[in-house]
This record gives C-alpha cells, sequence and structure tokens, in this order.
C-alpha cells in the first residue's frame, strides 16, 4: 500500500525542525524511525501533509552516563539499545524490554522517543519507564522542559508534548545498589505486540526492605498504566514471595484491559498477575545480587 501524498523535510538541526513544525502546525508530522508512523499513513489511520525526518540532526542518539542520570537521546535506536554494554550491565530492565519490540528489522530503525511519543499503550517502553521513573525532555519554541513520565501518557495516541516539540531525550535516575528490575510480555507469537506485560523496578536497604519499587503494565488500558496501589503495598516491606503475589493481584485488579483479538479481559487480568509476579520476582532476584 502507498501513503498518500505528503511534502517532505529533513532539517540538520533541532531549531530548523521546531520551525516547521510551527510553520505547519497540525498538518505536520515529525518521522523517526517510521515503524509506526509508516504502517499507519499507509492504512490512512494517519494523513500528515508534511514529514519533518529527523533523521539528519547529529547529536540526537546517544546511551550515557551523567549527573546521575542515564541519558538516552531520543533518536537511539532499539538496535543500539541491545547492544548497548552499560545497557545490559546496569539496565536489564531495558534489555528485557529491547529484546521483545517487535524484530531486528524494525529495531534497526525504531527509535525510543518515538516508541515514546506516539503514546501508543502497546507499545513496551512506557511501562519500562513507569517503573524507572523516567523524565522526558521535551524541546520546542521556548527551550527544553522535562516532563515526569507519569505525566506524560495521557490517553490513546496523547501525550504531554505540546505542538512544536520534539521528544530529545530520555533521562533515568540512575539505580542504587541493591536494584534490580525486569519486564515480562506474553505476546501471541514472536514480533507481536504484547497481550500484556509488565514492568517492575525494586531498590532494597542493606536489611533487604523495599526502599523504592515501580511498576508498570502494557497493554491494558487506553494509557500505559502505573500500578500504583501495588507500589504502595510493597514501600517499606522486606518482600516474600506471599507479599509479591499479593502485590501482582493488586496491579491486576489496577489494569483495565478490554476484551478484543488478544483475548478477554478477564484472562488478560490474570496474565497481570502472573506477569507482574514474575516481573518482581525476577527484579528482587536481580536486586539482591
Ligand atoms: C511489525 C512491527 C512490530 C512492532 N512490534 C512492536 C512491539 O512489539 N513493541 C513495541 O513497543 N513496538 C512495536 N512496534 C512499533 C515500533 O517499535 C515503533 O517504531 C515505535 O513505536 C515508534 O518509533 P519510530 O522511531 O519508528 O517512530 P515513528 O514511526 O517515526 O513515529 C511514531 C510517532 O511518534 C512521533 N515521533 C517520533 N519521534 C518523535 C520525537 N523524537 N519527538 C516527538 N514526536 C516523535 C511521530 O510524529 C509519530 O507520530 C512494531 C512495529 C512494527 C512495524
Amino acid at each position: 500500500m502507498i501513503p498518500p501524498s505528503f511534502e517532505y523535510f529533513r532539517p540538520n538541526t533541532i531549531p530548523e525542525a521546531i520551525a516547521l513544525l510551527q510553520e505547519y502546525g497540525d498538518e505536520a508530522k515529525i518521522l523517526s524511525g517510521g515503524q509506526s508512523l509508516i504502517p499507519m499513513m499507509k492504512l490512512r489511520l494517519a494523513r500528515p501533509a508534511y514529514l519533518i525526518d529527523i533523521n539528519c540532526i547529529a547529536g540526537l542518539s546517544y546511551i550515557k552516563e551523567e549527573d546521575g542520570l542515564l541519558k538516552v537521546g531520543g533518536l537511539t535506536r532499539e538496535g543500539e539499545l541491545e547492544a548497548s554494554l552499560l545497557i545490559a550491565s546496569k539496565y536489564p530492565i531495558i534489555l528485557d524490554t529491547v529484546r521483545v519490540i517487535a524484530d531486528p528489522q524494525v529495531r534497526n530503525l525504531a527509535t525510543v522517543g518515538g516508541n515514546l511519543a506516539h503514546g501508543d499503550p502497546a507499545n513496551d517502553h512506557p511501562a519500562t519507564m513507569l517503573a524507572l521513573g523516567a523524565r522526558i525532555v521535551a524541546t520546542g519554541p521556548s527551550g527544553a522542559r522535562t516532563i515526569a513520565i507519569e505525566d506524560f501518557f495521557l490517553s490513546l495516541f496523547s501525550t504531554a508534548l505540546q505542538p512544536g516539540e520534539i521528544l530529545t531525550e530520555i533521562r533515568i535516575p540512575i539505580p542504587p545498589s541493591h536494584s534490580g528490575g525486569s519486564y515480562f510480555k506474553l505476546e501471541r507469537k514472536v514480533g507481536d505486540f504484547a497481550t500484556a506485560a509488565a514492568a517492575a523496578q525494586l531498590t532494597l536497604d542493606d536489611k533487604g526492605v523495599v526502599q523504592n519499587v515501580g511498576i508498570g503494565l502494557t497493554n491494558v488500558g487506553p494509557k500505559p498504566l502505573k500500578a500504583e496501589k501495588a507500589e504502595t503495598f510493597l514501600r517499606g516491606e522486606k518482600v516474600d514471595a506471599a507479599q509479591i503475589e499479593q502485590a501482582a493481584q493488586l496491579a491486576a485488579d489496577e489494569a483495565r484491559p478490554s476484551s478484543d483479538l488478544r483475548g478477554p479481559a478477564e484472562y488478560k487480568k490474570g496474565l497481570v498477575k502472573e506477569l507482574a509476579k514474575r516481573a518482581l520476582s525476577r527484579a528482587l532476584e536481580r536486586a539482591g545480587k
């Protein structure tokens, strides 16, 4: 299928891209990896008259630790995250997540910025970023601002990005020692979007008591969900298998799935319980190492 016609721009700097976004407003869309936007255009679900391709803007792709934060450039490809030694050694929850996104061809082009900016509750990074307590850097006509990840996803395909803003960076607090995280997803076949998935990140003190916990859920609501009741239940506790079971039940209660081709809502709630249990158990194991 061929997308409707559009005018194509390839700016070399962020200010140029922002100026184009301002000039063409609602009729313009940023093009990053194109792995969500182009299929939507082919299906006539999106009809931007102007595409602003940011792939030639230098300095938007990086993975580095700086000032107590993991900083990931908005244009960083999934494949780059997957190959990063820093991610593999210190952020296994991100590696778990990237590995179950689509397939290698898609991951070579798709960007983490696009995955978040698209606002699709079926995408995998949002739940993981909710669990990690990330902040989003949005750069627009009046400069850069940061948005807490829990304020970023507004509703289906809608985020807190304002017209004229580009997602330029994701910032994640570097987890202290005794931290661990993991992501578990069930998909109908390899490369599919999640039927459901759960991300969990834990930080323990030296007595094994939970200091900080984040739990995110994929594709079980109109937007990516943070399982706040389950988090509150675990915070301040020395966690064992029975508490993980209870927290996973709370996460399932917080899920708001709908019935569709991937299964009935009740089944998906049961799935959230099991996936949250597995994600929390693996996170606890990793935090203890
Ligand atoms: C076959 C297939 C399977 C897939 N399976 C999965 C999966 O299992 N899990 C998963 O998470 N994803 C999956 N995806 C989606 C893929 O990861 C997307 O590429 C990703 O969601 C969007 O990233 P992108 O860089 O391709 O963005 P694009 O498609 O270029 O853009 C997507 C949207 O975000 C906007 N945008 C992009 N970058 C920015 C930015 N920096 N600032 C502001 N707005 C921006 C665009 O204007 C557009 O509206 C799949 C895609 C395909 C084709």
